[in-house]
């Protein structure tokens, strides 16, 4: 084992971890653990852009992108949060600028902007252009830009490091603090401690515990997994994020860019049918309100192909110049995997699983919360895997690539100010137990479950159940799987039993986080008995602001006393969750009828 002493750790490399690492690099000693290669991060694959009011096009104010985010939001956002966003977006899009990202130019050299879906006008009366890109690769551009910037300010990068557990330590006041993490080395299969002042988690999302999604592979909700195993809470679970145009039966995501330039979805008969369900702003309806209509679409017949089972998106009206010269990377992926060309036929699509609205809770200054009130010294998140709550239930268009800027640059800055301000706490007298414990069960555990049998398994129960819309039965039907899964994974056998760069066993470590994670998405969706945002339920069709608008918290009950016999780490078999409510943060707009 070796051991290694930063003020600040990273955890995770994408847009939000490199974001903190360059403000906490230029303050202290700050070291970035990543399991994959910084430029491979999910942010890279990011299409379609990042919005500010930068008023660069037409006319625009941080007021009327704060109130688009709560109400896109389904008034579910923290409202102070979704003001500190909008306020200070503007800063963070010239930030990257000043480091160098080359963004599409408008004749005059200024910022060219672009539509959103949910961007608008003046509460709501047009769509408006504030999306910032750089053709349809912005999120590859963000993540190459912070990488040449946290090199320049000496960040050091541990790649293919895999963090599997954070340390904690009572600090003089009694309260756990954070006092840094233990990672297991893919290369080597090596185990680091990690010793640290503070840890930032950057981790992404969990998009895996879906067949059909826009995610990467690796997007496995690790960090969220890791702290919900501390008897740490987390917020707003069953809010995930369908995203309208996934390639039909792929999920490969088409970007909202294309309907932001111009791009219609049509049903089987041709029918733009958004027009009925978003008057004003039609296609540019929220994604949630989009996704929704389309499943309505196929559900009532009017779906396209042979099985009815998609609808259209069509841009053949908008010219091989905008295609190529804006949408070059999107136009190519419909033809190599449908072998479509969007040129002169519509692309099939259909919504695919995307975002997370929910994870580790924070607050402004990306301090994660131990419960309502109280907040862990010494542990930070930001991005993806934190809920600050900007993005309540239902996240926006490009508010993403701001959220991990606007908030990993903030976490960077809380994070080594505590450092700054702090001395070392000692770390527990076994820092790397349950890692140790965890790897060396999964080396050796000879079970007849196999890893890829339960992850597809798990994937199909949720797909086919706690997908765009739910109900009591889907949601029961889902829960009993998962638990179903959660007891074969205690008996899973990994087969390959090395050290060095052993996928099979990070893979089988990974599954365990997905299944916690959907379980608790499960379970916090079945409780929540109306219909908001990413949450639609057959059985509970309208917003319920009685009974909840708030905030879901969910914990998972540790065992008092640990079992010697249990494999540790594994989650196995414990399914106690503790659901709990926080309120939402309402500082100047009550919630109303959303309607676009
Ligand atoms: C296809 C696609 C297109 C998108 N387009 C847009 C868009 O146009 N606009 C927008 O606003 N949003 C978009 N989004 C959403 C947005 O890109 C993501 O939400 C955002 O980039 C997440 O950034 P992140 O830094 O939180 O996480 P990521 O970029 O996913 O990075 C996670 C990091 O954590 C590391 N990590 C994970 N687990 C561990 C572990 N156990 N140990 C160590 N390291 C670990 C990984 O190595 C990685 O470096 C898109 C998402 C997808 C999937």
């Amino acid at each position: 084992m070796q051991f290694h002493k930063y003020d600040v750790v990273v955890v995770g490399a994408g847009g939000a971890g490199m974001r903190a690492a360059i403000e906490a690099g230029q303050r202290s000693r700050t070291a970035v653990l990543t399991k994959l290669y910084p430029t491979r991060s999910h942010t890279g694959a990011a299409q379609g852009g990042m919005c500010a009011a930068l008023a660069n096009v037409e006319e625009d104010n941080w007021e009327w992108h704060t109130f688009d985010t709560i109400k896109g939001g389904d008034y579910l956002v923290d409202q102070d949060a979704a003001e500190v966003m909008a306020k200070e977006a503007i800063d963070a899009v010239l930030d990257l600028e000043k480091m160098g990202l080359p963004f599409n130019r408008t004749p005059e050299g200024r910022i060219d902007q672009r539509r959103f879906g949910g961007h608008t006008r003046d509460h709501g009366k047009a769509p408006v252009r504030r999306s910032c890109y750089a053709a349809d690769r912005t999120g590859h551009m963000i993540l190459q830009t912070l990488y040449q910037n946290c090199i320049k300010h000496g960040v050091e990068f541990f790649n293919e490091f895999y963090v599997l557990d954070i340390t904690m330590t009572p600090g003089p006041d009694g309260t756990q603090h954070c006092t840094g993490a233990v990672a297991y080395e893919l290369a080597t299969g090596e185990i680091h401690v990690f010793q640290a002042k503070s840890v930032i988690f950057a981790t992404g999302g969990f998009g895996k515990v879906f067949k059909t999604t826009s995610n990467a592979h690796t997007l496995t909700g690790d960090g969220m997994g890791i702290i919900y195993r501390k008897g740490l809470p987390l917020e707003d679970m069953e809010f995930y994020q369908f995203h309208p145009t996934g390639l039909a039966g792929l999920g490969i995501l088409i970007s909202e860019a294309v309907r932001g330039e111009g791009g219609i979805l049509r049903n089987a008969d041709g029918e733009r049918f958004m027009e009925r369900y978003a008057p004003t702003i039609k296609d540019l309806a929220p994604r949630d309100i989009v996704a929704r209509s389309m499943a309505m679409e196929v559900l009532e017949g009017r779906g396209a192909g042979p099985n009815k089972d998609h609808v259209l998106l069509d841009v053949t009206h908008l010219g091989e110049d905008v295609l190529e010269s804006k949408l070059p990377d999107i136009t190519e992926f419909s033809r190599t995997y449908l072998g479509v060309e969007p040129l002169h036929e519509p692309v099939p699509v259909y919504p695919t699983a995307h975002y997370a609205m929910g994870g580790v809770p924070t607050n402004v200054d990306a301090e994660v919360l131990a419960d309502n009130e109280n907040t862990v010294p010494g542990l930070y998140a930001a991005g993806e895997v934190a809920c600050v709550s900007v993005h309540g239930s239902n996240r926006l268009g490009t508010n993403s690539l701001l959220d991990i800027n606007v908030f990993g640059r903030r976490a960077g800055i809380a994070a080594a100010e505590y450092a700054n301000q702090h001395d070392f706490l000692e770390l527990p007298e076994q820092p790397a137990k349950l890692v140790e414990g965890m790897v060396n069960h999964l080396r050796t555990a000879e079970g007849g479950e196999r890893v890829a049998n339960i992850r597809t398994a798990l994937q199909e129960t949720m797909d086919a159940n706690a997908s765009v819309y739910r109900t009591e039965e889907t949601l029961k039907q889902a829960l009993s799987d998962v638990q179903l899964l959660k007891e074969r994974y205690g008996r899973i056998a990994v087969h390959d039993k090395g050290k060095r760069y052993n996928h099979d066993l990070l893979e089988a470590v990974e599954l365990g986080f997905l299944l916690d994670l959907a379980e608790a998405l499960v379970n916090s969706a079945l409780a929540r008995k109306e219909s908001r945002g990413g949450h639609a339920r057959e059985d509970y069709t309208t917003r319920d602001d009685t009974n909840f608008m708030r905030h879901s918290m969910q914990y998972k009950q540790l065992p008092e006393e640990e079992d010697p016999n249990a494999p540790l780490g594994l989650t196995g078999f414990r399914s106690d969750i503790r659901l709990e409510y926080k309120p939402v943060t309402v500082t100047r707009y009550q919630p109303m009828e959303r309607k676009y």
